[in-house]
């Protein structure tokens, strides 16, 4: 019997809408091979969700996610919102409250070199020679930026300024499950990130990830303080696979991962809900400065798609197909503007192009 999952299309402002286009022309390849229907409904968010409802989040958007599968995200924001209040514009406006309602506490970002790119990488080639594929799995709803107290207390020159960091075991638990099934799926290495040596929370983090690891025999753990975790990163990221944080430093480890490959065009990312509901999206902006010239790169919206259907669908096969046809398309050497390097072999291409070479790789791919 036919599979149907339900999928709220959130596009919003700038690139967005240019770039979800060819991650429908992939679903549209993927339906065609495989026994599943992608049932879509379009939402309007961000800065479209102001300039048409009112609102960066309107309620019909937040009825059509809860009634689908999985939201697949595009980006929001722009210059023309960015006077509003900050809790009105599209980011906040959009992006907080989405977490919050869908309860999305795990945040996947894989930071990918292909092989064919490894010139883009701001690390020297011999450090990338091959490429890489690290995973940093980031706790998104706990820890220092959420728990209270917080704020500034006291006068003058007496104030201070507090925040607080929590941890309880069920949050641990939950996010550590999330990295070691995700590390199965891949290379099946977690390295779990803290600062027990300083802090209290990272000594029961430690405790408690090395105890779930016990349910993952085939997954092998490591602990990394995270100063040296960040240092490791830009002196051999080959040697992680999946990196496991609490909030702040997945924070900042995902961004760092994120530059080493030096084309945030090409990033996808999940932020994952208890069960199988995910919200999909690229880890990079609106990007305002190329938006409306159909020449922004799709691939981070067509690899969220393949996020989409491995995490919250099932359809690992049909995921590694779609990053199969993305890695053979950069190897024939097919580059948007953002990846063109003009070297030998390469070939500028435009959105829309770039989505019909992944296309027409996975047409051509055994199923
Ligand atoms: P950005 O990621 O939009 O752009 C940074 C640079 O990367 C730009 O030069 C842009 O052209 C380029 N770029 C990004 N994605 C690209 C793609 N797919 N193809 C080709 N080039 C690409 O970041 P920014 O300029 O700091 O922010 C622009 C707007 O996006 C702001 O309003 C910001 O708040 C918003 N933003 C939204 C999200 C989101 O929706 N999750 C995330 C980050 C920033």
């Amino acid at each position: 019997m036919t599979k149907v999952f339900k999928v709220a299309l959130l596009p919003g402002d700038g690139i967005g809408p240019e770039v979800m286009v060819e991650a429908l022309r992939v679903m549209d390849a993927i339906e065609k091979k495989y026994d599943v229907r992608f049932e879509r409904t379009h939402a309007n968010v961000g800065g479209a969700g102001i300039d048409n409802e009112g609102k960066a989040l309107p309620e019909s958007t937040v009825n059509i996610c809860k009634a689908a599968d999985a939201i697949l995200f595009g980006s929001v924001g722009g210059p023309k919102w960015e006077s509003l209040p900050p809790d009105e514009r599209p980011e906040r406006g959009a992006l907080l409250p989405l977490r919050q309602i869908f309860g999305l506490y795990a945040n996947l970002r894989p930071a990918i070199v292909f092989p064919s790119m490894t010139s883009a990488s701001s690390l020297k080639e011999e450090i990338v020679a091959g490429g890489f594929n690290v995973m940093v799995v980031r706790e998104l709803t706990g820890g220092i930026y959420f728990t209270q107290p917080k704020g500034i207390e006291g006068e003058g020159r007496n104030r201070i300024g507090i925040d607080t960091l929590h941890y309880s075991v069920p949050e641990i638990e939950r996010i550590a499950h999330v990295a070691f099934v995700a590390a199965r799926r891949r290379s099946k290495k977690v390295c779990s990130v803290d600062k027990a040596n300083v802090l209290s929370s990272s000594v029961l983090w430690r405790e408690i990830v090395t105890g779930i690891s016990k349910e993952y025999p085939d997954v092998e753990l490591s602990h990394m303080y995270v100063d040296n975790a960040a240092m490791q990163l830009v002196r051999r990221p080959k040697q992680f696979d999946v990196i496991l944080c609490e909030n702040m430093f997945g924070d900042i480890l995902s961004d760092e991962a994120a530059m080493l490959t030096g084309s945030l065009g090409m990033l996808p990312s999940s932020s994952l809900a208890e069960g199988t509901f995910g919200m999909y999206e690229p880890s990079g902006g609106s990007a305002p400065d190329i938006a409306g010239q159909g020449i922004a790169n799709p691939i981070a919206q067509i690899l969220s798609t393949a996020m989409m259907l491995r995490y919250s669908f099932a359809m690992e096969e049909a995921a590694n197909l779609i990053e199969k046809a993305v890695e053979t398309v950069l190897e024939q050497g097919y580059r948007t503007i953002d990846i063109f390097q003009n070297r030998n072999g390469e070939r500028l291409v435009d959105t829309k192009e770039m989505g019909e070479a992944i296309v027409k790789q996975i047409e051509a791919q055994p199923a």
